[in-house]
């Protein structure tokens, strides 16, 4: 009957804290759909301890995996990127796929049928499904361009393809992007073959072809043409179901640090304030940040700076004044100008407050998202991975200006630059008019996207899921 036909959606997200929330969104768009649905989300032991699950009807289970990082050269305990310097990240990449055998004893013990959406990072758990006749998606939390141009790098080193000078060689699969040296992050432009990233993901990649399809967190209307890309790049069905958005964290509420950052917008006048953050796992040079300070003290606007270490520091260092040039913070907070936040900041419920202009990002997919949904526009400052690629899409969409690019010794910046940039976005100029006229126009195409069971993603969703019922994810939905 009906019922039977209802699958079992096992999430599989990567070990990342920027990671799991997008998941779970997904999961409570899938439960909007089809009430009762059964979720269960799969992680390591520590990260499942850690999250605050959102309540759901039914709730969504939790299935902790065994890993002894320990076994592959992980610090001990170390179960997620938190944990770890940049450096170390592919060690957990590689560590991650000795979850395989625990992930398909768990597949092969739950009713059918079963629907895998797994991180791109776990595509393995395409061959595990298969074999366990279950659906299989990869849920990409980030934006459909960045993630085509991120593959298709990866996919064409090392230097197959060789440029001199400053301009980085076509890729064969996307002949119109036009890529700049300074967009590729070093240990890409490092790659010899024979490094441990390139060896990681020429595994990923074929794996991603062998999914019965993709979701990705964009809107249709809005990366028509970086779907188009990702469709050719894998080879399967590509929906966009986004924007999947964090709701402001009610819970939250009553944390005393938060509710005196709000305070403190509350205070400052309509679209005055620039917020400035690094996402989760980023940050800049100790060199950079003191550009960026002086930048912000030049530009004369008021700021919200959630301060990370800087590059080379541990992340589970506390906050050092000494990141910062002498005086500043107590120079920013008496006059009312600049507040400082060590460590986290509430970046949705400050991306949401009337008083936020601007916001200065690494362009990570989810800052992008949390931003334009407010029609706020960007100053973007990518730093690794695809954030330069998501910087080309939200400059082309007229609501960003590249302020600077990459985190090494040799990215300079300077501060009268950055307060330039800071002028034009969120002066009275022609420029900044223009980026605010787009911005809204953004967000209305990302809230349409949701409205009601028309909008795109909402179709797009749907459509996934009656694919999923059918089981004919892989085959019979082609051209959906
Ligand atoms: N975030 C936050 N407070 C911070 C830093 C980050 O709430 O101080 C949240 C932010 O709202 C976003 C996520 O962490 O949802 C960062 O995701 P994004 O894709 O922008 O970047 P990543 O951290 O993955 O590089």
């Amino acid at each position: 009957g009906e019922e039977a036909r209802s699958p079992h959606v096992v999430l599989f997200p990567f070990l990342a804290h920027g990671h799991i929330p997008a998941f779970l969104r997904l999961a409570g768009h899938l439960q909007t759909l089809r009430p009762g649905l059964a979720v269960t989300l799969v992680s390591t032991p520590r990260l499942l301890g850690s999250l605050s699950l959102p309540a759901t009807s039914p709730p969504i289970r939790l299935h902790a995996l065994p890993f002894a990082p320990a076994d592959h050269g992980l610090p001990d305990g170390a179960e997620s990127l938190a944990d770890l310097h940049v450096h170390q990240f592919i060690t957990l990449f590689r560590a991650s796929e000795s979850l395989r055998p625990a992930f398909d004893g768990f597949v092969a013990g739950i009713r059918p049928p079963v629907c895998v959406i797994a991180d791109s990072f776990f595509a393995w758990t395409a061959d595990v499904a298969r074999a366990r006749g279950a659906s299989h998606a990869v849920f990409l939390p980030g934006g459909a361009f960045g993630h085509a141009v991120f593959f298709s790098v990866w996919e064409h080193l090392p230097h197959t393809l060789t440029a001199g000078g400053d301009e980085f060689p076509l890729l064969p699969d996307f002949p119109d992007v036009v890529l700049h040296r300074t967009q590729i992050p070093q240990y890409m432009l490092a790659a010899t073959g024979a490094d441990p990233w390139t060896a990681f993901f020429r595994r990923v990649i074929p794996c991603c072809r062998k999914t019965d399809a993709v979701l990705v967190n964009t809107v249709q209307e809005l990366e028509t043409s970086g779907l188009d890309m990702l469709r050719a790049s894998f080879g399967v069905q590509t929906w966009a179901i986004g924007p999947i958005l964090a709701a402001p964290d009610p819970s939250k509420s009553q944390d005393d640090d938060d509710t005196s950052i709000i305070r403190w917008l509350d205070a400052h006048p309509r679209r005055s304030v620039l917020y400035i953050s690094f996402g989760s796992q980023n940050s800049i040079s100790i060199r950079q940040m003191a550009e960026l300070a002086l930048g912000l003290e030049a530009s004369g606007r008021p700021f919200v700076w959630a301060v990370r270490p800087p590059v080379g520091f541990d992340p589970k260092d506390g906050f050092d004044p000494g990141w910062l040039p002498a005086g500043f913070e107590d120079r920013m907070a008496r006059a009312g100008r600049g507040l400082v936040v060590r460590g986290w900041a509430p970046q949705a419920r400050i991306l949401a407050h009337p008083s936020t202009g601007a916001f200065l990002t690494h362009c990570g997919w989810n800052s992008i998202l949390e931003s334009l949904r407010h029609g706020v526009p960007l100053l973007g400052w990518p730093v690794g991975a695809e954030q330069f690629f998501n910087a080309m899409v939200v400059v082309a969409w007229g609501v960003c200006v590249e302020v600077a690019r990459g985190n090494l010794e040799s990215s300079a910046v300077e501060s009268g630059e950055v307060a330039e940039a800071v002028g034009a976005v969120m002066g009275e100029t022609e420029k900044g008019e223009a980026m605010r006229r787009k911005a809204g126009e953004i967000a209305r195409a990302m809230a349409a996207a949701w409205e009601g069971p028309a909008g795109s993603s909402a179709a797009s969703l749907e459509r996934f899921l009656r694919c999923v019922e059918a089981s004919a994810l892989r085959d019979s939905c082609l051209g959906a």
